[in-house]
Formats: C-alpha cells, structure tokens, sequence
C-alpha cells in the first residue's frame, strides 16, 4: 500500500537496528509519548529489534487513559438523564467508572450514540430541537480543533441544547511533570506528529532545555519510529538536547495557525486532572467565559463531583514510565479488555491493551 508499505519494510528496520547498535554505547531509557506509538512498537515488535541498552517505556499520550474517573462518573450521571442524547467517540463507552461504563447506560435505556466527530453530534442536536446534546469531549490538542469548531458553529448558529463535557489535556506540561518527578527514567522523548501537526514543536524547546533532555517529533509508523529512536539515541551520545523533527511530512515548526487561532478564541489554558497521575498545573483546556454556556459540567450540576481510582489499578505509574503492563498483578487475570479495571486496557491506544493483544502469549510463556 503506498506511503504504508515504505514505512514497513523489514529490511530498512534491520538496517536502523543495526546503525542504532553502531552508535549506541550507554544504557539510555526514551518515552514514546502517544498512545499510538506504543500500540505500533509492540504491534510490530519495535522494541524487540533494539539493541538491548535501550530502553522504551510508555507515556501518557493515551487520552481516553488519561480522563479521570470523575468526568467518566459524570458523563454516566449527564447520559443517564433521559432528556440528553450523550455522544461520544467510542473508546470512552467502556471505561469503567465507579460502578459502572457508558455502555451499561445505553443497555439501560440512555441514548448514548457513538459519533465519529464533534461536528455530528452538532447535526443531532439541530435534529433535535426538543432534546440536550452532550458531546463528550475528550483529547490532547489534536482533537481541540474539531471541538471549539463544534462549539464555534453551535453559537453561530445558536444551537441552545449543545454542550461539551471537556476534559483536554496538553502534552507538554505531562512532560514536565514526569520530568520533575523524582523517580523519573526517561532521558529522551519521541513527542507525538499529530500533535505537532497542529501545535508546531516550538513549545517543546524550553522543555528540552530546561531538562536537558531531546526531544524528536516522530510518527507512527514502524520506520519512523527506528528513525525518531536514532535521532534521539544520536543525541544522547553527543551530548545535545534540542527538538528535532522526524515527521517532516506533516509536522511545520509553526504547526497550524489557524487551528491553533481556533483553538485559543474557544478555549483557555487551565489546571486538569490526570487519571492515575492527579492534578498538573496548566496542562488541560476548558471554555472560554464567551463560551461557557456550551459548558456541560454547569448545564447539569455535576461540576463538583469526585470519585476515587481503583486501587488495583497501576496505570498511574504506566502511564508515567515507571512500571510495564505486566508488572501489574491484574494484568490479564483480574483485567482484561473483556473485564476492564482500567482505561488503559480500555482504549485502542492503551498500553495494557497493546501488550494484551500482541505479548499475552508470551508473557504468560515466561511467568
Ligand atoms: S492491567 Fe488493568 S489494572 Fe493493571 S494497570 Fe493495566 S488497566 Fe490497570
């Protein structure tokens, strides 16, 4: 298949390897930042190809993982209301809340509806005139551009029963908190493409040389995932730290203007909670005052609600590098993609589900 195909070829991979080796001469240990990437490394064995003094652990680019199980408990409480149509992409309808997922609401009669894009669920709701549309907003600055596009037409148009639950996050402000944190690993990052694509890479410059640590924007596909390793793994061995960009078929340093325009007219930088890790200064987005009104949390009340994590649950320390899916005693036994505790084993870009779907049967081979 075109432009997949030559990011594929296993010959170019032994090739990457092989120089990874030539240059390589420290241990060194880098963070894949996206759901995505980690969900290519163990797909196609990534990891398995690198010299053995290197290290890759998994970050917390997965924003369904990420979403703490207060706004899950809210988007039960808000889909359950029976004058609301709750959309939602459809990862998020089989998180686990407290007592129950977004899928138990729409067995029990709530009309959840899986949409592909904010801009549908605006459809719905003009549809129905009579009836409240929550479209439950959930990702990293990648989908903030549909989002505020969503809530921008909905005020234009002034379509009164739309609303967003929000729960956005930010990358680089993750990146600094698992930077600060004491018990950090990581000394080099493959940053997300998409990412980048719309916020360009020049917010992640003071982070890499703040920390010291390079940065290279990387894509996802297996070569471009060898190739962000050796761009990095380079570094490491010079002593540099800067941003460097792998992913030049997509990623400007500038990224997206105009979205990125979009984005800050609808939305406003403010402090977000991460499942499994807490709270992270200025790392979410929610409605700006012009726009509060499309705000959900204050349409039904459920601004103040909270809710604990399952204390089986180790994705906190996944989603920060620390430990691997199957370190985790439920891994596979008390948790599986079928009997979730947590997102992470939820989401098509989680990293228990990856190492679930693609290592189970080797990782039950070995213990
Ligand atoms: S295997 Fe399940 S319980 Fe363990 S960290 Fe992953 S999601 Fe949480």
């Amino acid at each position: 298949m075109k432009f997949v195909d030559e990011y594929r070829d296993a010959d170019a991979a032994v090739r990457y390897a092989r120089a990874l080796e030539r240059i390589t001469t420290k241990t060194w240990t880098i963070m894949e930042l996206c759901g995505g990437q980690t969900h290519a490394i163990v797909r196609f064995g990534v990891d398995e190809l690198l010299p053995g003094s290197i290290t890759l652990v998994h970050g917390p680019g997965c924003p369904v993982c990420v979403t703490p199980i207060e706004l899950i408990e809210k988007a039960i409480e808000i889909a359950s209301r029976p004058d609301v149509i709750f959309c939602s992409f459809g990862d998020m309808l089989r998180v686990p809340g407290r007592s129950k997922d977004l899928l138990t609401v729409k067995a029990e009669g709530g009309d959840v509806r899986i949409v592909y894009s904010p801009i549908d669920a605006l459809t719905i709701a003009r549809q129905n005139p009579a009836r409240e549309v929550v479209f439950f907003a959930v990702g990293f600055e990648t989908t903030a551009p549909a989002n505020a596009m969503a809530v921008y037409q909905a005020a234009q148009q002034r379509v009164g029963n739309f609303s967003l639950l929000v729960s956005h996050v930010l990358v680089p402000p993750a990146m600094e908190a698992i930077l600060s944190s004491p018990a950090n690993r990581v000394q080099g990052f493959l940053a997300a493409g998409h990412v980048c694509t719309v916020m360009g890479y020049t917010e992640y410059e003071p982070v890499a040389r703040r920390y010291r640590v390079p940065i290279v924007v990387t894509g996802f596909e297996p070569l471009d995932i060898l190739q962000g390793i050796y761009m990095c793994v380079l570094q490491l061995e010079q002593g540099r730290s800067e941003v460097e960009n792998q992913y030049r078929r997509s990623v400007r340093r500038e990224g997206n203007r105009p979205a990125q325009d979009l984005i800050s007219k609808v939305f406003r930088v403010v402090s977000r909670k991460w499942r499994g890790i807490g709270e992270i200064p200025r790392s979410g987005l929610a409605l700006q005052p012009l726009y509060a009104g499309f705000d959900a949390e204050t349409r039904f009340g459920v601004a103040d609600r909270t809710a604990d994590e399952s204390p089986d649950c180790i994705s906190g320390a996944i989603l920060q590098g620390l430990k691997k899916p199957f370190e985790c005693p439920a891994f596979g036994t008390g948790c599986t993609p079928e009997h979730p505790l947590g997102a992470t084993m939820v989401s098509s870009e989680g990293a228990c589900a990856a190492y679930y779907r693609y290592r189970r049967n080797e990782i039950s081979a070995a213990s």
